[in-house]
């Protein structure tokens, strides 16, 4: 008998394993291997544009995935470092081996935690309780609460041309009997699918012809518990598709299972197959290849960007095409997998399902795809597999408040039907969301929750602290026009005529904080905001500036966010009558087809106008006012 029982020891389910285990549940973890706990079914790396930050706000909880990065880290880099910080996405290049070695051992170390090597068959439930799972072999394990992440094993099959294995993933076997127990449990469930690109033997490839791509100079890291910076120890290259790389595609897409009807899963638009890259997009005639290690010391090479099901055959010629590869041996050939999965507009926000409680999905399972996504999801059924287990109030992160918040507002409100990505442009409060203010947004909420505590959350508090300390020396600080001051400013091209603020020069193009503190210590000025200043570190110092330079439009997204929470809360309760004056019809089959519960919902539903919303609006508001008046 235990607390909880996690299906799966894929990122999702080794979040949410080590959340309810470290907040004293007694779990259960069960894996088809445990040698694949942690284990990156596909490319070696962690984070990027907005999965980084989905990755520092599991940081920011008190989870597993940032520390992993970094502990299996071998290039660090922030992607659109040119852009606004809010945009910014750190990602790390993985030893895959290392990684999954620090999940299995982090999670081995865990004492309410253990790790069993099974198969799950059925999910046993009772009078709408989950009360347990049988194993093949015809054991049974009892737990009131149950975390299913079964990733892409649910009924895998895999295609490389026209041969067709059963499996989850490469070398492992699927998982058969759970999808017909999810079925008869009352869920729909769809047909998504995904795919790897080749894998290299590193020696095989010729590097004078390859271009390299270097990591960071100042590499940082994703968790505050990593106080030392990461070094880079490894290298990336990049090379690029051509013409002749598309003549074979194109010349070849017949016996590709995406385009002969083999596949019937849909795949990820934002993540696509290099055959479908190059039949969507005809007239580019290059695609760059991100030609990435698996480790310090793996000798295969990872193809990011030609994820394909192309037969054999036509993999040696694709792969052998590319400048430098032209005597490339591959080591693996890439494949796509077709999985079932759960449409997640079954689940509530807090990833449990409608009407059975204690049933949890996280991760690829909701149709999701990708570590980062998988992982946040797991962290967010973890949190609350714990709460409902004190008979607490339920996690949940509003949109304005996390990207795991848009991730599962998205999930339960849309659902989908195609895998799911992370991107920035999903979140419409994308200022708010920085990775700069990570625990600012999230660490007390986590440690009011009591899931977030020693170590980590004394490092998070003293953060607090100096950023509360900076941001208020800044917000303090301002210039009178005095003869000195003026000709000072002058001299660093800020030139002001009345008492002006740190605030408002730092909005100005090209202030920069760090030449005027320069100029200030060299003339002994600013004495007390240099002396506040000088305990931040360079991210928090940068976090600092930030918040100052954008705080115009930050208080203006706060208060949009402010404004479509009330709106966003506003009750549809049942029964409603959709079919109102002023909704068109394909707004009204919309309505019903999803039955939003809040006005915030219907706005969500892909085809519901913002007019079609006031309208809504409007007709809630009548409803509330004769609700009224028939109670008088
Ligand atoms: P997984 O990491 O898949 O873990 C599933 C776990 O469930 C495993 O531990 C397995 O043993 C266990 N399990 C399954 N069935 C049972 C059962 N019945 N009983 C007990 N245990 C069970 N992501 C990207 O972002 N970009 C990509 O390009 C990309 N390509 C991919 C290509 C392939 C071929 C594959 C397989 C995956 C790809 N992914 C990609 C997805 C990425 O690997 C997943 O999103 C991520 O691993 C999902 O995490 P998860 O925890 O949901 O599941």
């Amino acid at each position: 008998m235990y607390d909880l029982i996690v299906i799966g020891g894929g990122h999702a389910g080794a979040e949410a394993a080590w959340f309810a285990s470290r907040a004293g549940l007694r779990v259960a973890l069960l894996t088809l291997s445990k040698e694949s706990i942690g284990r990156m079914s596909c490319n070696p790396a962690i984070g990027g544009l907005a999965k980084g930050h989905l990755v520092r706000e599991i940081d920011a909880m008190g989870g597993l995935m940032s520390l992993a990065a970094d502990a299996a880290g071998i290039q660090f880099k922030t992607l659109n470092r040119s852009k606004g910080p809010a945009v910014q996405g750190p990602r790390a290049q993985c030893d895959r081996t290392l990684y999954a070695a620090f999940v299995r051992t982090t999670l081995e170390r865990l004492e309410n935690l253990a790790l069993f090597d099974a198969r799950v068959s059925r999910i046993l439930v009772r009078r709408d309780r989950v009360e347990g799972v049988a194993l093949d072999g015809g054991q049974t394990l009892h737990a009131p609460a149950i975390i299913v992440t079964t990733g892409t094993f649910l009924r895998g099959l895999m295609h490389t041309g026209e041969t067709r294995t059963e499996g989850g993933r490469y070398g492992e076997p699927r998982s058969e009997g759970l999808s017909d127990s999810l079925r008869t449990l009352g869920l729909r469930l769809g047909r998504l699918k995904t795919g790897t690109p080749p894998r290299i033997e590193a020696s095989s490839v010729d590097f004078t012809l390859l271009a390299p791509d270097h990591g960071d100079p100042d590499p940082r890291p994703f968790s505050i518990e990593s106080k030392t910076p990461p070094i880079n120890q490894a290298l990336c290259w990049i090379t690029h598709t051509n013409e002749q790389t598309h003549q074979v595609i194109v010349s070849n897409l017949h016996r590709s299972p995406m385009f002969s009807g083999q596949i019937e899963g849909t795949g990820p638009r934002y993540c696509p197959s290099i055959e479908d890259k190059v039949v969507r997009f005809r007239d580019k005639t290059s695609h760059h290849v991100f030609v990435e290690p698996e480790g310090l010391h793996e000798p295969w090479l990872y193809l990011n960007g030609i994820s394909t099901s192309l037969p054999a055959d036509v993999q040696d010629t694709v792969v052998r095409s590319l400048p430098g590869f032209g005597n490339a041996a591959i080591a693996r050939y890439g494949y796509a997998v077709e999985y079932d999965f759960v449409n997640p507009n079954q689940l509530a926000p807090t990833l449990e399902v409608h009407g059975i409680r204690g049933l949890f999905l996280a991760g690829q399972i909701n149709g999701t795809s990708g570590y980062e996504e998988a992982a946040a999801q797991g962290m967010i059924a973890g949190i609350n597999a714990v709460l409902q287990h004190h008979d607490r109030d339920p996690l949940i992160l509003s949109r304005d408040l996390a990207y795991t918040g848009v991730l599962v507002d998205d999930l339960i409100t849309l659902g989908t039907e195609e895998p799911y990505r992370m991107l920035t442009s999903r979140a419409e409060y994308r200022l708010l969301l920085g990775c700069d203010t990570v625990y600012q947004r999230l660490s007390p909420l986590a440690m009011s929750l009591g899931i977030l505590s020693g170590r980590r959350a004394g490092l998070i508090r003293d953060r607090l602290e100096r950023e509360a300390a900076g941001s208020r020396a800044v917000a303090e600080t301002s210039f009178r026009p005095d003869q000195e001051t003026s000709a000072w400013l002058e001299s660093l091209e800020l030139p002001i005529s009345s008492e002006t603020t740190l605030s408002a020069l730092l909005q100005r193009r090209n202030a920069s904080l760090d030449r005027l503190i320069e100029s200030a210590r060299s003339t002994g000025r600013l004495e007390e905001l240099r002396k506040a200043l000088e305990p931040l570190s360079r991210e928090e110092l940068d976090g600092v500036v930030n918040q100052a330079r954008y705080s115009g439009y930050i208080e203006r997204q706060k208060k949009d966010a402010e404004r479509v929470r009330r709106d966003h809360d506003l009750p549809i309760s049942e029964p409603f009558e959709f079919n109102r004056p002023g909704l068109s019809a394909e707004v009204v089959e919309k309505l019903n087809a999803f039955r939003p519960r809040t006005l915030g919902q219907a706005a969500r539903i892909p085809g519901v106008t913002p007019a079609a919303v006031s309208i809504l609006r409007m007709h809630l508001a009548r409803n509330e006012q004769s609700r009224a008046a028939s109670q008088v």
